[in-house]
């Protein structure tokens, strides 16, 4: 139905290379899902993202999305877009928004379908709590020279306990700025979000009691605040994705692990199936210098394939607490698969339209 959430069903035949060809960074965000130890330190020269690009290119439609650490950290990545393109990839790039290496000056706007910049607040004091001093004011900056420029804009908002009570304030910063599509995720148990809030003493004095050790938010959290914003920031003009996180009922459950051909690519070789697996050495392949080799021993695709009443095994496996069980012990809901998303896109102009 129109202006409703509509899931977004997995795509077969269609390729997602999530492609981070460094894992260095400017920042230290609180929540990096970042892991030195399993996905290496070194950068990728361009002959390999190159040689990469074309392994991975399969027959059918593509996109690819440039990933760090900070993928404008690396000098090529302008080189790199053009390649992709040239493949006839549909190229975007996930950004902090420090736009290094005078990336809006070397990568012209009919380059890449889309530029996007993650915040994690309306404001410095929600967003640099989390994501460094100085963030809010530099990424809101580029971001708004890359709309003028002409780029696709879009922005990644993280929800966590440190800024679900800030997720609506986005919406008059979105439309004043030009975005046209906005992405909300959700905060996992990967990399140092784990335990981001139970080390770190800026967001725990920040929050105060509340914050509980856990930066993770509820469902009845989540389902309280994020609907009602996605849906506000469509009526603003605005598209907006969000993960499903809870399946009703009368939805199917299913693996995009099976289903779907997304690969996530990491500087060390390593290419997972699921981001939940990443922190994890069993991812299914590696890149090697000619080509793309099944690993073998235990992997992630041995868990896709186990049917449990929770819905995702890895979720269960690596986040057993977000699952509620009846005095029977069946689980009150399913968990979908985290790459699963709802959209909503009215059809009002977008905020740059007209
Ligand atoms: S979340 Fe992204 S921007 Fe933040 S430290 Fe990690 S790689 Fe850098
Ligand atoms: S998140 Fe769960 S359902 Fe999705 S690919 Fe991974 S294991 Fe499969």
């Amino acid at each position: 139905m129109k202006n409703q959430p509509q899931t977004v069903a997995f795509k077969a035949g269609e390729r997602n290379i999530f492609f981070h060809i460094l894992t260095a960074c400017n920042l230290r965000c609180h929540h990096c899902y970042i892991n030195f130890e399993q996905h290496g330190t070194n950068t990728l020269s361009i002959a390999e993202i190159e040689k990469w690009l074309r392994i991975l290119r399969g027959d059918g439609p593509a996109n690819v999305i440039f990933l760090g650490g900070e993928p404008t950290l690396h000098p090529d990545l302008p080189t790199a877009i053009r390649t992709a393109r040239k493949l006839d990839y549909a190229v975007t790039v996930d950004s902090n928004g420090y736009m290094l290496n005078n990336f809006l000056r070397n990568v012209r706007p009919d380059e890449v379908d889309f530029l996007s910049f993650s915040l994690d607040g309306p404001n410095a004091l929600v967003n640099d709590a989390i994501r460094g001093q100085g963030s809010f004011n530099i990424c809101t900056a580029n971001l708004q020279k890359a709309v003028a420029l002409g780029f696709n804009v879009s922005v990644i908002y993280t929800v966590s306990r440190a800024n679900i009570a800030h997720l609506a304030g986005m919406i008059p910063l979105l439309k004043n700025s030009g975005v046209k599509r906005f992405f909300i995720q959700v905060i996992g148990l990967r990399g140092k979000s784990a335990l981001a809030a139970k080390n770190d003493g800026r967001l725990g004095d920040s929050l105060g009691d509340s914050l509980d050790g856990s930066l993770q938010v509820s469902r009845d959290e989540w389902l309280a605040v994020v609907p009602k914003t996605a849906a506000m920031a469509a009526k603003a003009g605005i598209h907006v994705t969000y993960p499903k996180v809870f399946l009703e009922a009368e939805e199917d459950f299913a693996c995009a692990g099976l289903v779907a051909e997304n690969f996530f690519v990491f500087p060390n070789g390593r290419v997972y199936r699921c981001p939940l697996c990443e922190d994890y050495p069993i991812n299914s392949y590696r890149m090697t210098d000619n080509a793309l080799v099944r690993e073998t021993g235990l992997r992630e695709e041995a868990f896709f394939a186990l049917n449990i009443a929770e819905g995702c095994v890895m979720n269960k496996l690596l986040q057993p607490d977000t699952i509620e069980y009846d005095a029977g012990g069946k689980p009150l809901r399913r968990i979908s698969c985290c790459l699963l998303k709802q959209e909503i896109r009215l059809d009002l102009p977008t905020p740059n339209a007209a």
